[in-house]
């Protein structure tokens, strides 16, 4: 089988980062302290099993805000995702005395800083992204009532906002075709609003390069089911050829390869490259 991998793909650096403060953390734990992670590092259930073999606990979000996932826990160290926390976390663990280790990506902390400076200065904020995300929940947190969070056209029509000054800005995983329909659709309502774009270059770099050497008969996503960005590098497979987004080896289906002479193969932010090397030896020694 012929496998083309996607030039730009894997790993981005704020994953990268929040993966060695993890390792730094476990190295550095010399009293065998509980170390739980406060929901999916990097939305990569390869990554999470890894970390439980090191004794690592992740705390699994199950539809749960931070807040609610920390109600249990009293002591240990907490490891914050690379998604970033409401304040209303911080406190928290500043109340219950918890050790933290922040590994909020430098990305989301530029776009929460843009964000404080506008607030700051009596604006009202537009936050295009996705409800239910641990990204959009720490922005939001913020300031709940003066930060808006949009997620689609009708959520555009139900805004009432009587501020004149208004700041438009983005979740880092949005996809840039989708962002742009909002964001004209937000610009003619309110056209006086200040857009500071916040959509990760990592992700921009990574569809790129998807849009520009997908080839072949079928294409692969190597990424989780719950991380954004692999879901949108699907989304944008698929409109050029059959596209599936699997995490193993074992997610691949044989009817998918009836007839197929090559496959793209590329993978998410927070896929490892060993486990995406690993399904590309696979792939590259079928018959
Ligand atoms: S995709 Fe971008 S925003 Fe998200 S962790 Fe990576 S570098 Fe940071």
């Amino acid at each position: 089988m012929k496998v083309i991998k996607v030039s730009k793909q894997g790993f981005c650096n704020g994953v990268k980062r929040a993966l060695d403060l993890v390792y730094k953390t476990i190295e550095e734990n010399k009293n065998n302290k509980p170390i739980y992670i406060l929901g999916e590092l990097m939305n990569n259930e390869f990554v999470s099993n890894k970390l439980d073999e090191l004794g690592v606990i992740t705390i699994k979000s199950y539809g749960m805000k931070r807040v609610e996932m920390l109600e249990n826990i009293d002591d240990g160290i907490i490891i914050l995702t690379a998604h970033g926390v409401s304040p209303e976390v911080i406190k928290i663990l500043e109340e219950k005395n918890l050790k933290y280790v922040d590994t909020t990506c430098p990305f989301i902390i530029k776009t929460k800083d843009i964000i404080n400076s506008y607030l700051t200065n009596d604006y009202d904020v537009v936050y295009l992204g996705k409800d239910n995300h641990p990204e959009s929940e720490g922005v939001i947190g913020i300031n709940p009532k003066k930060i808006h969070l949009i997620t689609s056209y009708d959520d555009i029509d139900k805004l009432n906002i009587s501020n004149d000054k208004i700041l438009i800005t983005t979740q880092t995983t949005l996809r840039r075709d989708h962002l742009n329909i909002m964001l004209e659709y937000l610009m003619y309502k309110y056209p006086n609003s200040v857009f500071k774009d916040g959509v990760c270059n990592s992700a921009i770099l990574r569809q790129e390069a998807l849009i520009n050497e997908i080839t072949g008969d079928l294409c692969l996503v190597v990424g989780d089911t719950i991380s954004s960005n692999a879901n949108e590098l699907a989304k944008i497979g698929s409109r050029y050829i059959p596209t599936y987004l699997i995490n193993s080896i074992d997610d691949i289906k044989k009817e998918w390869l009836i007839g197929v002479k090559v496959i793209t193969l590329t993978s998410a932010a927070s896929t490892p490259d060993e486990l995406t090397n690993s399904i590309y030896e696979y792939l590259i020694n079928l018959d």
